[in-house]
């Protein structure tokens, strides 16, 4: 599927009379947006935002006509600025890719340099996607629990989502440093997958989903959520005193039904989280770490790799929260 000329395959995101669609097309480079580095793209990934954006569900995308993908990884072909040569392996995540800027479902992108990383040696192309910006966002995650003063020995861990991709990264990241970490999952048959990553404890995602009291038994001295909703009202109402919970995600919801009680009876902390655009040392933090923490087998543990082709179904799957860790879309 590999373009021989400047043509190559996209998938791009329309407004029309018709409305919001996404569909496969041809296109010409001369069609790419402006920037300074030239990509073949050779993998991506799917994250939930881009299947919010495929479906439209949500209002992720700002201009029209859009290809979707916050992710992507490749080799330079063509470079006006000096941080890059033709032949540099690079990674992209974030940076308004997919939303306001061309992203990774395309065989090319032309991309601003300050958005490129140069890939470290010891991560190949598909493994940087299958971290991607799921496991950028956990180590953030992470990061924050432990700049705020948080340590394993104060008690258990929580993450929620834990079976979708960030959640995955946080029980594997959490567990590596040495937290007992408590999965909530919706999808009981995955128990057994995040016992590989290094839950301890699995709990269910009914648990956590109806309004409670405001103060709540102190289950956990940290957590990690990415639903949002009750799910983190909930969370907040059951973290111990002076803990924390790093808030990253929405799959359950936009609002924050919660009370002044878990923060003010019990000075816990709400740590904000997000991956578009940390500062430089942060992201260079995290993906150390991510390089360090993770080994190989727990990368392919949570990833499957599909061919370009089936990524517009899989994408639109993804908002229904069927998907298991990483999906991993391979260009050629
Ligand atoms: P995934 O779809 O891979 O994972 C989400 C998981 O949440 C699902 O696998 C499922 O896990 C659980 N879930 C789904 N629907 C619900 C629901 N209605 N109520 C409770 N749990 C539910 O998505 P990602 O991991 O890619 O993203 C997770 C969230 O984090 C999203 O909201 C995303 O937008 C956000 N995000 C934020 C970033 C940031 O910069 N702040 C960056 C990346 C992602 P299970 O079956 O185990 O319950």
């Amino acid at each position: 599927m590999q373009p021989s000329s400047s043509v190559f395959k996209a998938i791009r995101i329309d407004q029309g009379p018709g409305g919001h669609n996404a569909a496969y097309v041809d296109m010409t480079e001369h069609e790419l947006m402006a920037g300074d580095v030239d990509v073949d793209i050779s993998h991506s990934a799917i994250n939930f935002k881009d299947g919010l954006a495929i479906t439209g569900a949500r209002p992720v995308v700002r201009r029209y006509p859009m290809i979707p993908g916050v992710d992507l990884a490749g080799r330079v072909t063509g470079s006006r600025h000096e941080s890059f040569v033709p032949g540099d392996v690079v990674v992209a995540t974030g940076c308004g890719l997919g939303e306001a800027h061309f992203g990774g479902f395309a065989q090319k992108a032309r991309l601003n340099a300050d958005w490129l990383v140069k890939l470290p040696k010891s991560l190949t192309p598909a493994q940087a996607m299958t971290i991607g910006t799921a496991g950028l966002t956990a180590a953030l995650c992470v990061l924050a629990l432990e700049h705020y003063g948080l340590s394993p020995e104060m008690g258990p861990a929580v993450v929620t989502g834990s079976a979708g991709g960030v959640g995955s990264f946080a029980v594997a990241l959490l567990a590596k440093s040495g937290w007992r970490v408590t999965a909530v999952t919706g999808r009981a048959e995955e128990a057994d997958y995040l016992r590989a990553l290094g839950a301890q404890d699995i709990l269910s995602r009914d648990a956590l989903t109806t309004s409670g009291k405001l103060l709540q038994p102190q289950n956990f001295a940290a957590g990690i959520d990415t639903v949002g909703g009750v799910t983190l009202a909930n969370l907040l109402a059951q973290t111990q005193f002076d803990g924390a919970i790093a808030a990253c995600g929405n799959v359950g919801g936009m609002e924050l039904p919660t009370s002044v009680a878990p923060f003010i009876l019990r000075g816990v902390a709400l740590l904000g989280v997000e991956s578009v655009r940390p500062r430089l040392a942060l992201r260079q933090e995290a993906w150390t770490r991510l390089a360090n923490d993770l080994d190989v087998k727990a990368l392919e543990a949570m990833s499957e790799t599909i061919p370009f082709t089936q990524a517009l179904d899989r994408a639109k799957t993804i908002v229904k929260g069927a998907i298991r860790g990483r999906i991993v879309i391979e260009m050629a």
